[in-house]
């Protein structure tokens, strides 16, 4: 990454230093906006389709028009990856409803505002390796969770939660029924078949969950896209969760018992491997 990190504000790259966000954003005040993260691999967005698709998805749900066409924002955010020469990272970007006084109801005429930036990130290759250790949590997330909006209290909440249990990350549940985590998915392993919650408004529906699966296939791997119980957690073979930065990464404890012997499966490293694959493809 260049020394000075550029962002993307509006329509002007600038230094971060130099980007002045309105005390009036609607982001600021309600969390009123959308977001995505994508991955940068060998300096280049990593399904970018898939996310620009979702972005659009969680902005009509939210009566949000995007002002830029998707050949726009695709073009500035590989940009933004130039300037800041960032080989292996991230992309965050947001687009918030507008400036405008305090109020709920949608400000007539505002403009959604843009905010974008490109950091460097290295792939978790230690947690990949080891597996992470995770705790079971109440899902207590509002009822539009496959949206992917800046409303995240509840998510940073329960990653809190995690670390003030020694554990990595939680397992979110509804009434016993596994949902996902702190910013990934959740899937597991029973007698070589994938589970994983089905893609309805109770999880996100994570760009690396939906390539997992397509790997899945073409690897010969059975998958069901079904809700499972936290039993079927813990009697699960293995554990494995999804995400941008996370990729596929394996759960070696719940709740300090032991999944898959404390080691992470041979199903979770078959999928890391075609995904580390795909990557490099
Ligand atoms: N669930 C939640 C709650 C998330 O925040 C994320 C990360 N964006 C995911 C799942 C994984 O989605 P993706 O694979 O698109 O990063």
């Amino acid at each position: 990454m260049s020394q000075t990190q550029i962002y993307w504000y509006q329509n002007q790259f600038l230094p971060k230093d130099e980007v002045r966000i309105s005390p009036e954003d609607r982001g600021y005040y309600f969390g009123d906006g959308a977001y995505e993260v994508i991955r940068v691999y060998h300096g280049k967005l990593f399904e970018a389709d898939a996310h620009y698709d979702r972005l659009v998805r969680t902005a009509e749900a939210i009566h949000m028009t995007l002002p830029l066409s998707k050949q726009e924002l695709l073009d500035g955010l590989n940009e933004l990856v130039k300037r800041n020469q960032v080989q292996e990272g991230t992309v965050y970007l947001q687009y918030t409803r507008g400036i405008a006084p305090r109020a709920h109801s949608f400000p007539q005429g505002a403009e959604p505002v843009l905010m974008a930036y490109a950091g460097d990130l290295k792939r978790p290759l230690a947690a990949m390796e080891n597996g992470i250790r995770t705790v079971t949590m109440d899902d207590i997330r509002w009822l539009r969770c496959d949206l992917k909006t800046l409303n995240l209290l509840a998510n940073t909440m329960a990653k809190q939660h995690a670390l003030s249990q020694g554990a990595d990350d939680v397992i979110l549940h509804r009434q016993g029924t596994v949902t996902e985590c702190s910013a990934s998915n959740a899937a597991i392993v029973k007698n070589g078949r994938i589970i994983t919650h089905p893609a309805n408004h109770l999880i996100l529906h994570g760009i690396t969950r939906m390539v997992m699966l397509r790997l899945a296939e073409r690897l010969g791997i059975p998958a069901e896209e079904r809700p499972f119980t936290l039993d079927e957690l813990q009697a699960a073979d293995e554990v494995f969760i999804t995400g941008t930065t996370v990729e596929v990464t394996p759960v070696v404890s719940v709740d300090g018992l032991p999944v898959s012997g404390g080691q992470p499966g041979p199903v979770t490293r078959r999928l890391q491997e075609a995904f580390s694959e795909a990557i490099r493809s």
